[in-house]
């Protein structure tokens, strides 16, 4: 760990100014993975902005859908009876993700933020393009079986770690951020970025720019949406693969649908095809196959992670038809 002021913001236009005169520092809510890069050097910044004491802590209901404050613990949105009601499938793919005591201190904003955890790139011995861009990617012909097989590049094959992240792609949230030309609203399927050619960014946010909500819109089908998560072991792991999954159905006929995966690209993945491919269709096994067909047409895999095509298939189908019988646990 290099030597860092470390500050506390009194307000998030302090934040937001501190962050902005200094264009090195780092902010820290729950400091669930910033303090494991700080430790292992991937991050060496020359301040620390703990925003931890701001007032982002609130989950409320507006008009249209609810603002959940990005300093949110994990545990609280998913245990939030609104949430449990309203989308069961968000607060179920929280409860996937850590243990209990990361999750009791892991913040909304930072789960956003939290970096991949491909091996190559938490271990300094290693080159890494999303560490040092240009350096190389040993991931790309090395160990790849927790890597990507959707939207990948050259540059870097990494997965985006998160499970709530999922839920929240399918369900269209909107990422609020306040940064020094104020403050805007972006899409969720727009926050995260594909590698390409700058896998240094996992995000759109701009130089000082903090999150300070999520909102989450109305969707009252998505009762019936499933979190299907697929791993080594059944606790405390990442995702070899996952999947959101909520369905609308209509005198057996889908109405409407969100589908969106995890474990299989550098941001979360939303289905968008095998979306548009669904509305209309009978909800039955026969249209989930074609679906799930759909949905990883464009997969890449590499040396060892072959198996997550097939496996993706298979959870998209399964999760489908259980949204399709009213959801629940899978
Ligand atoms: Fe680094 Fe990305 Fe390659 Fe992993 S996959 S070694 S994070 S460049």
């Amino acid at each position: 760990m290099n030597n860092f002021t470390y500050t506390r913001a009194t307000s998030v236009k302090d934040a937001v100014q501190r962050a902005t005169s200094d264009k090195n520092s780092l902010f820290i809510g729950g400091g669930t993975n910033v303090v494991d890069r700080l430790k292992a050097f991937l991050d060496e910044p020359s301040q620390l902005i703990d925003i931890s004491r701001l007032q982002m802590q609130s989950i409320e209901r507006m008009t249209n859908g609810w603002r959940v404050g990005a300093l949110v613990t994990n545990t609280a949105l998913a245990d939030h009876p609104e949430i449990r009601r309203n989308y069961p499938f968000l607060s179920r793919a929280i409860l996937s993700g850590a243990s209990q005591q990361i999750r009791n201190v892991a913040t909304v904003g930072g789960n956003l933020l939290q970096r991949t955890r491909c091996p190559y790139y938490y271990d300094t011995a290693f080159a890494c393009n999303k560490r040092e861009p240009g350096s190389g990617c040993p991931a790309a012909t090395g160990i790849n079986r927790m890597h990507a097989i959707l939207g990948a590049s050259e540059e870097c094959v990494a997965v985006h770690p998160s499970d709530m992240c999922v839920a929240l792609a399918a369900l269209d949230a909107v990422v609020e951020v306040e940064g020094p030309k104020g403050k805007r609203q972006i899409p969720f399927v727009n926050f995260h970025r594909l590698p390409e050619n700058t896998p240094q960014k996992d995000s759109n946010l701009e130089a000082g720019e903090l999150i300070t909500a999520i909102i989450l819109p109305p969707l009252s089908w998505a009762k019936s949406g499933v979190y299907l998560k697929l791993r080594d072991r059944t606790s405390y792991s990442f995702a070899l693969i996952s999947v959101a999954a909520a369905l609308e159905v209509a005198v057996d006929k889908i109405k409407d649908v969100r589908l969106a995966m995890g474990g299989v690209a550098h941001k979360p993945w939303r289905a968008n095809e095998a979306e548009k491919f669904l509305i209309g269709k009978p909800a039955d096994i026969t249209t989930f196959t074609q679906a799930a067909n759909i949905a990883l047409q464009g997969a890449k895999p590499l040396a060892h992670n072959g198996y997550k095509i097939d496996m993706t298939k298979r959870a998209i189908r399964r999760a489908l038809m259980v949204s399709a019988q009213g959801g629940g646990i899978v």
